[in-house]
């Protein structure tokens, strides 16, 4: 056995499973994490050396094939191995689909981080040809320093052919030189002076430093009423983390394109800019992200990343401090392929580096509140806003004494109230997380619905180019004339309002106001959205309508009135934490109120003014609405205090999806601890043109889920062309 070849095992980015075994290459020592490339069926694909000792594998030692090569890559830090073992085996997926994540960086391994330039060589003979002695006579007299160019550069500044310039590397005449195709990150300056605290803030930040410094896992909450500083806290924390040698600091917002703001903030505060890391960067972007965070040596290597929760899975060598911001936002939560949180993945990135986790928010999710009630986690809280602004006055308007005439979605005391406020020259936001004119259109005359081909939703109206559009698979067409059911002309009408229509209704109401609609339809560049955050703090507008993306910590000194358009949407439904939601929007979206020195009000119209959410909201007693949602949630064993699954299955065959439900179903685990139910049509029955099914599983805290359902699974087979996805968690329940 003695003189076999080594095994080890070998990771792969696909979705596919866990490593694979090749033999090992005698000559080239390997270490795991070790970037390498290897054979697969016809193909050349590279992985990651996962495990140089695997035990008990059922493939013969010699069905084995080796390793072509190794990379020139830093291997992929232990911590981050780690990392993706634990989400894979979290989240019941393959480690490869992980891996995937970590690497998914366009021609990562590519040696494209090395470029080679060529500067003229020192002896060049007497004779040269005429396209020899422009260049030559350019690197001496116009190129600075004897600089290295490229190739391509040297002909088109001599203008000669790339020919002339290979020649004289052939020759000799030119040397090459190996260059760092891209660019140091500069680095932040801990050393710059931020503002001067609040006593309470300084209280905070101390706590948060104290902890950066002993450099152990703790999760710490930071919990602040909107404007209280906690930005200004946690910057304190990430100059502590800035103090030492290389290390790396990531913060985690929920939607990268809406920190125009904070990217400002970060840059006045530490001198630079921090590294961006989002889907939407160029692949070179990503590329230079990446290769910066991975970086071996401290020197010029990034050290502060912000981005969105993909970059948990970024190469850190030494990660001091992770920071999440806003952390009961749902965006957080990875909807397809691997389903993962980014926050709780965050507290785990953490334990394995060792490291403190802050999460901030004005509207902490329950479950962070728990662990921070039990002391799992510190607890720090900001009551005061800065300077003199005071918290809002909230006020509900009852829709059902206040009612509304047929197509006008502004009762008569919001228009009172949004008048005054015009009048008085300061700036007003209408809420509506709605985007387009109408979420539905039918015909008056048999009343058919426009449902999109494709899923079981209904077209919304878009006001550009007059289109109906899907919102769940993008689906679009005309809006038509006539009913494509009964042929009714011009009987099409549209229901309900949207931002588009409520931005309708204000410009007939005020004729002379600056209007702006902030939705992701008006909306499609990070700049373009920095330009209108900027003009809407410069009081470029008077009055602004917006969906959820307004809601996001934004700071405009002149805005002093809110109004919700319609504060039950969202309430509905069947997701447990409904409620909890909606909460948290409109306490996020209310606190744009007010945040300078004049004072701020807000109005939320509704037909339940008695519902919990919106007595909290105007009461401003969110802990009693929280200990609450907590009684209800514990009431009926739902997350925290007993686990949640979901299982979709969906395929384009109805039969096929039914059969493979029943399957599922008929192999449920018969523990008194566990209870299934379902299947059921999900209630989103078709997407995508896919049928789709759905089965809950509730469990005892106790349950060992993971390890439980990767039983019962693997016992079900799938029929032709059918998929299940297991959401371990689910936020969404669609
Ligand atoms: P939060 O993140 O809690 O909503 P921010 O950190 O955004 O609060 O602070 C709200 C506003 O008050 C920001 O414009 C911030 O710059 C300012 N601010 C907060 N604390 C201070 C301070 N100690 N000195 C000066 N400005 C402050
Ligand atoms: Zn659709």
């Amino acid at each position: 056995m003695g003189s076999d070849p080594k095994r080890i095992q070998v990771l792969l980015p696909l979705p596919l499973a866990g490593p694979f075994d090749y033999t090992a290459l005698p000559d080239a020592p390997l270490v795991e994490g070790d970037f390498v490339k290897v054979p697969l069926g016809s193909r050349t694909v590279q992985g990651v050396v996962w495990n140089m000792s695997p035990q008990n594998s059922d493939i013969a030692a010699d069905k084995l094939k080796p390793i072509m090569g190794k990379l020139d890559l830093p291997p992929l830090p232990d911590s981050l191995r780690d990392f993706i073992n634990w989400v894979a085996s979290y989240t019941l997926s393959p480690a490869g689909a992980v891996l995937k994540m970590a690497v998914s960086v366009p021609r990562v391994f590519d040696r494209a981080k090395k470029k080679t330039f060529y500067r003229l060589s020192p002896d060049l003979p007497e004779k040269l040809t005429a396209g020899r002695r422009a260049v030559a006579a350019m690197a001496q007299e116009d190129v600075p320093e004897n600089m290295p160019l490229a190739l391509k550069t040297w002909a088109e500044l001599a203008a000669v052919g790339e020919g002339v310039v290979r020649g004289m590397v052939k020759a000799g005449q030119m040397i090459p030189v190996e260059v760092m195709a891209d660019e140091a990150f500069p680095e932040p300056d801990a050393d710059l002076a931020g503002p001067i605290l609040s006593p309470e803030q300084q209280k905070a930040a101390q706590h948060l430093c104290q902890m950066v410094s002993v450099h152990n896992f703790k999760p710490v909450l930071l919990e602040g009423i909107t404007g209280s500083g906690k930005t200004e806290v946690y910057f304190e924390a990430i100059a502590e983390a800035l103090q030492t040698e290389g290390g790396q600091i990531l913060v985690l917002v929920p939607e990268i394109a809406l920190t125009a703001q904070w990217l400002e903030r970060f840059e006045k505060r530490f001198g630079a800019a921090p590294v961006v890391w989002h889907s939407e960067l160029t692949p070179a972007s990503r590329r230079r992200a990446w290769w910066a965070v991975v970086r071996g040596q401290a020197k010029g290597r990034a050290r502060v990343v912000v981005g969105a929760r993909s970059a948990l899975f970024l190469p850190f060598q030494d990660l001091k401090l992770i920071v999440v911001d806003e952390e009961h936002s749902a965006t957080f939560k990875q909807e397809d392929g691997v389903m993962y949180h980014g926050r709780d993945m965050a507290v785990v990135r953490a334990m394995q580096s060792d490291c403190p986790v802050i999460l901030a928010s004005a509207t902490p999710s329950l479950e962070t509140i728990l662990n921070a009630e039990s002391g799992k986690y510190d607890w720090l809280y900001l009551g005061e806003r800065h300077g003199s602004a005071i918290l809002p006055q909230m006020k509900a308007i009852d829709l059902r004494l206040h009612k509304l005439k047929s197509g006008i979605w502004l009762s008569d005391p919001l228009r009172d109230a949004l008048v005054k406020n015009f009048s008085n020259g300061e700036q007003s936001l209408l809420y509506l997380n709605r985007r387009g004119y109408a979420p539905l259109t039918l015909c008056r005359t048999c009343g058919h619905r426009m449902n999109c081909p494709h899923c079981s939703a209904w077209l919304v109206e878009h006001r550009k180019g007059d289109r109906l559009s899907c919102h769940h698979c993008g689906f679009s067409r005309a809006k038509p004339n006539s009913c494509p059911e009964c042929d009714a002309k011009d009987s099409m009408t549209a229901c309900g309002p949207g931002v588009e229509r409520v931005a309708e209704e204000i410009q007939v109401l005020f004729p002379g106001a600056r209007i702006a609609v902030m939705a992701s339809d008006e909306i499609s560049s990070p700049t373009q959205m920095r330009e209108m955050i900027a003009s809407i703090a410069r009081h470029e507008f008077d009055i602004i309508i917006g969906t959820q993306i307004v809601t996001k910590g934004y700071h405009f000194p002149m805005l002093t009135l809110v109004g919700v358009v319609d504060a039950d949407l969202g309430l509905g439904g069947g997701d447990p934490r409904a409620a909890e939601r909606t909460w948290q929007q409109l306490e996020q979206v209310a606190g744009r109120a007010g945040r300078a020195e004049r004072a701020g009000q807000v109005l939320f119209q509704t037909y339940q003014p008695e519902h919990p959410v919106l007595k909290a909201l105007i009461s401003g007693d969110g802990q009693a609405f929280l200990e609450r949602e907590a009684q209800e949630r514990e009431h009926h064993k739902l997350p925290p205090f007993g686990k949640l699954a979901a299982i979709i299955i969906s395929g384009a065959d109805y039969n096929a999806v039914v059969k493979t439900a029943r399957r599922i179903s008929a192999h449920a685990p018969k523990n008194k601890n566990i209870a299934v139910l379902g299947p059921v049509t999900a209630p989103m029955a078709y997407l995508r043109g896919k049928h789709r099914f759905r089965l809950l599983v509730k469990a005892e805290r106790q349950v060992k889920m993971q390890k439980t359902m990767g039983q019962w699974l693997a016992l079900c087979q799938l029929e032709r062309g059918v998929n299940i996805q297991v959401d371990i968690d689910p936020y969404s329940f669609y």
